[in-house]
């Protein structure tokens, strides 16, 4: 038997592998990977690795023993470029095929390009894989000025690190807050505030128009108001794109993401589709899209999706259910999210000061919570959320209204 074959080495990829083994899963499995370490984990690339407190190793999601031991074909430096649908066979970058009983698209996402002259000037940086984590650090190392475009997770999880070694960092992005798309504005302004005291400079409601460049290499940033502010290293986190390409040229559907049903399959029963490549729907995501579907960027959709997805190979199908929930470490802060939040959403705000989270709520039921050095209160939203359990605006707004029990 051909056994399943999985595009892209990433977390999603991996873990789908590791659970079919769990799972008793007997024929072959081969992850073909476009990039040459051994399936890693990227959180740590904007946080713990780029401020230099963990190092190669720590990355790896296993040893290097690990594939042989559960026989599990790790095929890197390999990209896969067509998939032959009627011969069910993976065509890749070295001009030879994989036959497939199962074919998994789990390639990811990747940067979205900073469309303005001067791009790709030296000195102009994007994140997604440890190769860039590494150009980047040293490139940090020599930095005398940082600006970073886009204010979103990754984009001022870097400029916590830049600013905690001392170099000046601005922030330049177009909308007026921080993580605009993801949080509510008063978590927004908690942060503003936070990277503030970091000594992070903001920059909003701001256009770039062009990088500027001397001598070859990127100098400064030129803004729509005609400001242009000095730079020698510059992030830009501007959000990815789904790696929706496999699908779409085999004549699957793949609008922002490739389209899969609540079992994590394509129109295709020979082919699934798993983590940040993905769009299916959510039960989270009701009253959030026309449609009640989303793609979502996270270890945990991709490790719960590579579980639900093994389970339905190993002959134990359910329905992708799983509660979403994400962190981002800045500076001295851990913000955590649990659920989706739309920006029509409402917020209530419980705790003060230096702790808080801020209660969302959809149609009058409790859509997200996002929390900021408040892990108690995360891990009981995650119960409630994942349990429905009713609670409301009042309840949460009141101090005294014992949340804990109600998640019991
Ligand atoms: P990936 O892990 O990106 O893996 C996809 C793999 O497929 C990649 O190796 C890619 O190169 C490869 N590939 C693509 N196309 C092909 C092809 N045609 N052939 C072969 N291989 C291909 N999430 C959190 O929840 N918390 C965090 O704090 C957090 N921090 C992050 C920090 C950074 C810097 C980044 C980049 C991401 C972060 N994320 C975080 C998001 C999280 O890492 C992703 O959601 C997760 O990695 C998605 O897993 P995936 O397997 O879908 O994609």
């Amino acid at each position: 038997s051909a056994g399943v074959v999985v595009a892209g080495a990433g977390q999603a990829g991996f873990q789908l592998a590791a659970s079919l083994r769990e799972g008793g899963f007997r024929d072959p499995i081969t992850l073909v990977g476009d990039e040459t370490a051994l399936p890693y984990q990227r959180p740590p690339l904007s946080k713990a690795y780029l401020a230099g407190k963990t190092d190669r190793e720590g990355l790896f999601l296993r040893p290097p023993g690990f594939f042989a031991e559960h026989a599990i074909a790790h095929r890197p430096g390999l990209r896969a470029v067509a998939i032959d649908r009627d011969a069910r066979r993976l065509q890749l970058s070295d001009g030879t095929g994989l036959p497939y009983d199962h074919l998994v698209l789990a390639a990811g996402a990747r940067n979205r390009p900073l469309p303005v002259p001067g791009a790709e000037l030296a000195g102009v940086r994007q994140l997604r894989g440890l190769a860039d984590a590494d150009a980047l650090k040293e490139d940090l190392a020599a930095a005398r000025a940082v600006v970073v475009v886009g204010a979103g997770f990754i984009g001022l999880e870097f400029a916590a690190v830049a600013a905690a070694r001392g170099v000046p960092v601005t922030v330049i992005e177009a909308a007026d807050r921080p993580m605009a798309r993801a949080v509510s504005s008063e978590m927004g302004a908690f942060f503003r505030r936070a990277h503030a005291a970091m000594g992070v400079r903001f920059a909003f409601g701001a256009g770039v128009t062009a990088i500027v460049g001397r001598d070859g290499r990127a100098a400064g940033v030129a803004l729509a108001d005609g400001r242009e502010l000095a730079a020698d290293l510059i992030l830009v986190g501007i959000g990815v794109l789904p790696n929706r390409e496999l699908a779409a040229e085999a004549g699957l559907p793949a609008e922002d993401g490739v389209r899969v049903d609540a079992f994590l399959a394509t129109p295709d029963p020979a082919i699934s589709a798993i983590g940040d490549c993905a769009r299916f729907p959510s039960p989270f995501a009701r009253g959030l899209t026309p449609d009640g579907t989303v793609r979502i960027e996270s270890v945990q959709n991709a490790i719960d999706q590579g579980r639900c997805l093994a389970a339905r190979l190993t002959g134990k199908p359910a329905a992708y259910g799983a509660l979403p929930w994400f962190w981002s470490d800045q500076g001295p802060h851990k913000l955590q999210i649990a659920g989706l939040s739309g920006p029509g959403d409402a917020s209530v705000v419980r705790g003060t000061g230096d702790a808080v989270s801020v209660f969302r709520f959809r149609d009058g039921q409790l859509s997200a919570v996002e929390s900021v050095d408040r892990a108690g209160d995360h891990m009981i939203a995650r119960r409630l959320l994942a349990a429905g359990t009713p609670l409301t605006p009042d309840q949460a707004a009141d101090p005294d209204f014992d949340l804990k029990g109600l998640a019991l």
